[in-house]
């Protein structure tokens, strides 16, 4: 059966642009290989920060639409959003981080919120979204709309050319073969998962020079990360690389030292020289609205992005 718009992926990504298709009155279907918890979304940390996704003016529109949805959100305990304070931490003296504006009240940090080591940072209060909880609130969202969820993988998007006036592509690191996209790469995150110790403000590194390490205190557990391998396609947790993540957190927070370790986990983030979000117009098929490629962000910008690609899709559906 033909539908207004047929979205492919059930991400982060996927899923808020349906929700935004189908609460503006389309008639939505979302067609995909993993369902929600198998997808990278479902490894995200997750903290509003952008973090390898470009361009950044995009990103700050994006970024800052995103924050004012998920602070809303943040309301209701049951979406899994919370607003929390915490510190980006800077081994030497710098400026305001590039993306400060998106956002109220970043402040540079007094001296006793810098632990040894560190001569600078920002703190500012952000949602962290509890993926899991997070992106089951997303399914029965656009569920309670009326909106479908078939599961299948797509080969071709010409296959799906009679389905719907337009086709929506949210498939993540997976456009990269369905659309010929080689720019697209994986930027692979490992994670772990600890019982959380009673923390309550997570801390960011950067500049690390062993790897990026961020703690994320959640309600129940912690996620301590974590690596940015480029073009690694390798989703097993590494022992050794899981013991250097845990050894650089607890010199960051040593309320970690002997919390319990849950689980270990690993993400391929859709790395892109830019987000593609835009409109192309394959042979005689359906239209198709781009939405990928958001690198370590696409929580971040998921609102942001997801806006604009339904603009795109109503503009296309009128010809
Ligand atoms: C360790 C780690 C930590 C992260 N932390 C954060 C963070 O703190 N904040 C933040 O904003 N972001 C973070 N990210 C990044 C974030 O997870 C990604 O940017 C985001 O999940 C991308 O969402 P997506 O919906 O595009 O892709 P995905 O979640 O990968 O979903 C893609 C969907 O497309 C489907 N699909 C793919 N190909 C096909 C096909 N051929 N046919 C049908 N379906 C298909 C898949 O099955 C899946 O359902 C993190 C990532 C990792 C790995």
């Amino acid at each position: 059966m033909s539908t207004d718009a047929l979205v492919i992926g059930c991400g982060v990504i996927g899923l808020s642009t349906a929700i935004c298709l189908r609460e503006s009155g389309l008639d939505v279907r979302i067609v995909t290989a993993a369902l929600p918890e198998k997808t990278t979304s479902a490894v995200a940390a997750a903290i509003w920060y952008p973090y390898r996704a470009y361009p950044e003016n995009s990103v700050l529109r994006w970024g800052a639409r995103t924050f004012e949805v998920l602070e809303n959100l943040a309301r209701a305990p049951e979406t899994g959003v919370r607003m929390r304070e915490g510190v980006e931490l800077r081994r030497e003296a710098a400026g305001e981080p590039w993306w400060a504006a998106a956002i109220p009240g970043v402040r540079r940090c007094e001296e006793d919120e810098l632990p040894p080591g560190y001569r600078d940072g920002h703190a500012f209060l952000v949602p962290i979204i509890e993926m899991p909880v997070y992106l089951r609130y997303l399914m029965d969202r656009f569920a309670a709309t009326g909106g479908e969820i078939e599961h299948r993988a797509i080969d071709r998007l010409e296959d799906l050319s009679e389905e719907a006036g337009v086709l929506v592509n949210c498939a993540g690191l997976g456009a990269g073969e369905l659309v010929g996209d080689d720019s697209l790469r994986p930027i692979r995150g490992q994670i772990m998962r600890v019982r959380n110790p009673g923390l309550d403000r997570f801390s960011l590194d950067e500049d690390d020079p062993e790897g990026v390490t961020y703690i994320v205190p959640r309600s129940e557990d912690c996620i301590l990360g974590g690596t940015a391998d480029e073009d690694s396609w390798d989703t097993e947790p590494d022992a050794a690389v899981a013991a250097g993540i845990l050894r650089r957190c607890t010199a960051l927070e040593p309320r970690l030292a002997n919390a319990e370790v849950l689980e270990h986990k690993v993400g391929l983030r859709p790395g892109r020289p830019e987000v593609r979000l835009e409109v192309e117009q394959r042979g005689g098929g359906a239209p198709v609205v781009h939405n990928y490629g958001h690198g370590g962000s696409g929580v971040t910008l998921s609102w942001g992005c997801a806006g604009e690609a339904a603009d795109l899709v109503r503009e296309a559906s009128r010809g």
